[in-house]
């Protein structure tokens, strides 16, 4: 029978060489002499086969390891201020309601006193209603006051328009100038006018605060300076009082929310939360402004707002 000839040696090439030996030599035929072939052995190729997936194991194992750990510390790094606004909220719902407590079992106590009393008399029942109601006003103001702290803290919006400094001055000198005749002290102002951007109300509320506590915690015929100008670090605005003073412990605290300053000649007499700075404080920081505050014991307490000037 008549074969070609690469029929042939096809024929006779198949069975004897191995398919890599043949595909070297059609590939040395086509590109010229290829380099000796290198042969591995077996229990070499296993080694190295085990080695790589032992490597890859352990590489696999340590990117899990090394993720999670990042995961967890972002997951905890994220979750910090989280915790942080738990906690605060917890400390200001406890210090609210002890603070909401005192004064409510005060009143419980004199009406349950009251009631009991089978001989009171009409004068007696009037004297105790009206420390109630007095305790009723501190518990509105109290309220008020937690309300404002709450806005403050979580609606951060800003509806500011240019304001005249002098305008929401006088609008709450004149509020609380009775207040003041009332304990004898004057109130003597500078006040060049200057133009902010900020809320009227919020503001409005900052200087009564500062007015307010100048005249609670000065003596009676004593004076009140209220001053502004213009500084480098934008316009000042300035209370200045001769009253009882705080002591270098204290400054520290007394914008803390709560804090009163343990001055026994005062604390006792003069009713107060410890609100009313840290409300200011609020406020004075969302107008991008900032409030500091000097003080001697017995001399009187200066307390310094500053506010970006209009240019
Ligand atoms: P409150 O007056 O309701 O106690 P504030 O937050 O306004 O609360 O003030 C905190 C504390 O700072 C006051 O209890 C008082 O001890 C002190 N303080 C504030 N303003 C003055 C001031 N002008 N003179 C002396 N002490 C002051």
């Amino acid at each position: 029978m008549f074969f070609p000839a690469f029929l042939k040696s096809r024929q006779i090439d198949k069975p004897s060489l191995p398919g890599s030996i043949r595909s070297r030599i059609r590939i040395e035929r086509r590109f010229g002499p290829l380099p000796p072939t290198v042969y591995i052995e077996n229990e070499f190729v296993e080694n190295a086969r085990s080695r790589i997936i032992f490597t890859l194991i352990t590489l696999d194992s340590l990117i899990f390891v090394a993720a999670g750990g990042l995961g967890y510390f972002l997951a905890g790094k994220t979750l910090d201020p989280i915790k942080e606004m738990v906690e605060e909220q917890n400390h200001f719902i406890s210090d609210s309601s002890h603070e909401l407590r005192t004064p409510l079992t005060a009143m419980k106590t004199s009406l349950e006193v009251a009631l009991m009393n089978k001989k009171l008399s009409l004068p007696e029942a009037k004297e105790t209603l009206k420390d109630n109601l007095s305790d009723v006003n501190n518990l509105q103001k109290l309220s008020d006051n937690l309300l404002t702290l709450n806005r403050l803290e979580n609606y951060k919006n800003k509806d500011f328009k240019k304001l005249s400094l002098k305008r929401v001055l006088n609008t709450n000198l004149k509020r609380l100038t009775p207040l003041a005749d009332t304990k004898k002290i004057t109130i003597v102002t500078k006040i060049n006018d200057y133009s902010v951007m900020g809320s009227e109300t919020e503001l409005g509320e900052v200087f009564s605060i500062l007015i307010e506590n100048a005249i609670k915690y000065s003596p009676e015929n004593t004076k009140i300076t209220i001053s502004t100008k213009k500084t480098d670090h934008g316009v000042n605005i300035r209370f200045k009082d001769q009253g009882y003073g705080i002591s270098s412990k204290d400054i520290p605290h007394i914008f803390d929310r709560f804090y009163r300053a343990d001055q026994s000649r005062t604390k006792n007499i003069v009713s107060g939360f410890g609100l009313g700075l840290p409300i200011a404080k609020k406020i004075i920081a969302k107008h991008s402004g900032r409030i500091s505050v000097v003080s001697q014991i017995e001399k009187g307490s200066e307390f310094n707002i500053y506010l970006p000037a209009l240019s």
